[in-house]
């Protein structure tokens, strides 16, 4: 994956990861540092926190943890400034951190799961492109911005409305940025992972729609975190300077059946 000249050669690069402690933003912060970035993971647990930064130091380039609640607004400019300080400009923001309460449906739902769920992705998806877009554009260092969807951008749900909504509007976020900061050389893109192996997912796993899943995903079986790598350090590289504004799906082919 790296070497001199490699078209997804990320050395030199920062990455910002959010929510980069467990699950798919841990693997992507270890598939962007693996690549040769120098990666910043931004999450609220200390433990885990301490964990990832110890793996991150270990792959043997610069890393940083910095503990952050992405729906404290307040808190966003500061870590944004301080990866910068520390790290360097931000080439690479991948907005990861996920939340979702399976509430059942919006019957259930209450208007506080409503807002926090919004808040958790798709406002600090905003605001936090907002800010390193902003720096990305002063610098005139171009950038790539990676946001994570997911099968219900594309689907429907009867069982967490909140978090399908906010996926949707994910997908129509990533294409707005897209167009209005392509003049600045800056490609957003997002990922869409299908059913993916986390603790997001381990109740539905334990439940019976854990059969239906994979009966309906054509590859037979649930993705594992690691499975997100390739297409991150792919949207994070030379080799997608062209591509922009787009969703790739990574889920065994669940979205064409
Ligand atoms: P996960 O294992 O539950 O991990 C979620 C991560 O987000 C953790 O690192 C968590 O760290 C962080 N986080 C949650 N709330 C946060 C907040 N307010 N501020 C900062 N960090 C926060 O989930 P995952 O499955 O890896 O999901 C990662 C992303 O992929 C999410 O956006 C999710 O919606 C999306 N996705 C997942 C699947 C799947 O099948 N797993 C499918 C499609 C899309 P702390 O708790 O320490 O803050």
């Amino acid at each position: 994956m790296t070497g001199n000249g490699s078209l997804f050669d990320l050395s030199g690069r920062v990455a910002v990861v959010t929510g980069g402690n467990r699950g798919i933003g841990r693997a992507m912060a270890q598939g962007l540092a693996r690549a040769g970035a120098s990666v910043a993971v931004l999450a609220r647990n200390a433990e885990q926190n301490q964990l990832v930064l110890a793996e991150l130091k270990a792959i043997g380039k610069p890393a940083l943890v910095l503990p952050l609640d992405v729906t404290d607004r307040a808190a966003l400019a500061t870590a944004v400034a301080e990866v910068e300080r520390t790290l360097g400009g931000i080439d690479i923001l991948v907005n990861n951190a996920g939340i979702v309460a399976l509430t059942g449906g919006v019957l259930n739902e209450t208007a506080d799961i409503w807002d926090k769920t919004i808040e958790t992705h798709l406002n600090a998806t905003f605001l936090l492109s907002q800010l390193v877009a902003k720096s990305m554009v002063k610098r005139k260092s171009g950038g790539k911005i990676i946001n994570l969807a997911s099968m219900y951008s594309i689907f429907g749900s009867g069982l967490v409305p909140s978090y399908s909504a906010a996926k949707g509007a994910i997908v129509q976020l990533t294409k707005s940025l897209a167009i209005e900061l392509a003049p600045h050389n800056i490609q957003v893109n997002a990922i869409a992972p299908g059913w993916i192996e986390t603790d997001m997912t381990a109740a539905v796993r334990s439940s019976p729609m854990n059969d239906e899943i994979i009966a309906r995903t054509p590859a037979k079986r649930w993705g594992k975190a690691d499975e997100i790598i390739g297409a991150t350090v792919f949207l994070s590289s030379r080799g997608a300077d062209f591509v922009t504004g787009a969703t790739l799906p990574v889920d065994g082919g669940y979205s064409v059946y």
